[in-house]
């Protein structure tokens, strides 16, 4: 039986830093839970739009942890022109970030439609940027009100809701590829086996990233326990399924993207009438023995450096090479308990599995 596993520089594809005291708190979980890379999603308050933001931004992270490398990322607004693109490339910018309208935290200013923004996808196409989609299209809209009749003439029920979110979003995937097949593209946290599938069946240019805890979760999971809601939602057994395979089949398109996105207390675990809990489950500072536990679970533990490290750095060109120092040893443990809470004045934070053994630790050799 393996007892210690070392795994070069494991990085995260997909990681909400957030902001201000938060920000204190969450950055240097990234280190803490075994990262040395984190690419930063942009769904800040104000939205993260320009260059000159990004860069803003990555100094007060660095400030917090120089050790960790940040590859920054601009959310996709209407603002957006080709001439911010070739600046935003030159600035070291990695990618471009696409929230559909509405769907998860900060994403009111998400798009509705990709048309318009193809001219941007083209200088995304010419620099060599990556476009990151969260692949869910909004739920239908509620229809009760008197006029619900004209409603449903004008605006035909699509039957769309968290659970198909994702598999109605596929096509809009299949296009955009189709139109810019050498633009590099990543699906962001798939959930379910049509996108999957959906991945596979795309050229070498698109990619997809998986969480750590749609690889443990089903929809008996979140629903009544807010702090296993999360967007998109964990779906059925056989989609969970489906993400496992795909890792331990070691398809060197689907990578380890977090999704780790932390909220207040206060924002999780109350929901009244009138204001429901955020979507978000953290994961950061217990990622790399979280993934070896649930990994080792189904039997894809020697999957795990390819999964980590290896086939993200290489679609996003941040391989590494033979003198690179940084390598994290896990060890096995008989009682790695996750804490409770991680605590900062004025923010809480509930992690993911808190309270429950992990199989494994890292080493502080
Ligand atoms: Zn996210």
């Amino acid at each position: 039986m393996t007892n210690t596993i070392r795994v070069p520089a494991p990085a995260d594809f997909h990681v909400h830093l957030r902001q201000e005291e938060m920000a204190r708190l969450v950055v240097p979980h990234v280190r803490k839970g075994g990262f040395s890379l984190a690419y930063v999603m942009p769904n800040l308050k104000p939205p993260i739009t320009t260059a000159a933001l990004a860069l803003e931004y990555k100094a007060q992270l660095q400030a917090i942890d120089p050790s960790v490398e940040y590859l920054m990322t601009l959310y996709l607004s209407p603002d957006l022109t080709p001439d911010d693109i070739i600046k935003a490339k030159e600035a070291g910018i990695v990618g471009v970030k696409s929230y559909p309208r509405g769907v998860t935290t900060n994403s009111d200013g998400g798009i509705e439609s990709y048309e318009i923004y193809y001219p941007v996808f083209e200088a995304m196409q010419r620099v060599d940027m990556v476009l990151n989609l969260h692949g869910e299209i909004p739920s239908d809209p509620l229809t009760v009100s008197i006029h619900v009749f004209v409603i449903l003439s004008l605006s035909p029920i699509q039957n769309t809701c968290v659970l198909n979110a994702e598999p109605h979003f596929l096509p809009h995937l299949h296009s955009l590829h189709k139109a810019f097949p050498r633009l590099r593209i990543v699906l962001e946290h798939a959930t379910t086996r049509a996108a999957v599938e959906a991945v596979k069946a795309c050229g070498p240019t698109v990619a997809c990233t998986i969480t750590a805890h749609h690889l443990d979760l089903t929809v008996d999971d979140w629903a009544g326990q807010s702090f296993h809601f999360c967007k998109p939602v964990a779906k059925y057994p056989d989609d969970r399924q489906a993400l496992r395979e795909v890792i331990l089949e070691g398809h060197p398109r689907f990578f380890l993207g977090s999704d780790s996105a932390p909220h207040p207390i206060d924002s999780k675990a109350i929901s009244t009438a009138s204001h429901g809990c955020a979507a978000g489950v953290y994961t950061a500072p217990i990622l790399l023995p979280l993934l070896a536990h649930l990994l080792e679970s189904f039997g894809a533990l020697d999957r795990l450096e390819g999964f980590v490290s290896t086939f993200g750095r290489r679609f996003y060109q941040r391989e590494l090479d033979a003198t690179d120092p940084e390598v994290i040893i896990l060890q096995r443990a008989d009682a790695f308990v996750v804490e409770d809470k991680y605590e900062a004045e004025q923010v809480d934070v509930i992690p993911f599995w808190a309270g429950k053994r992990l199989g494994w630790q890292i080493s502080s050799q």
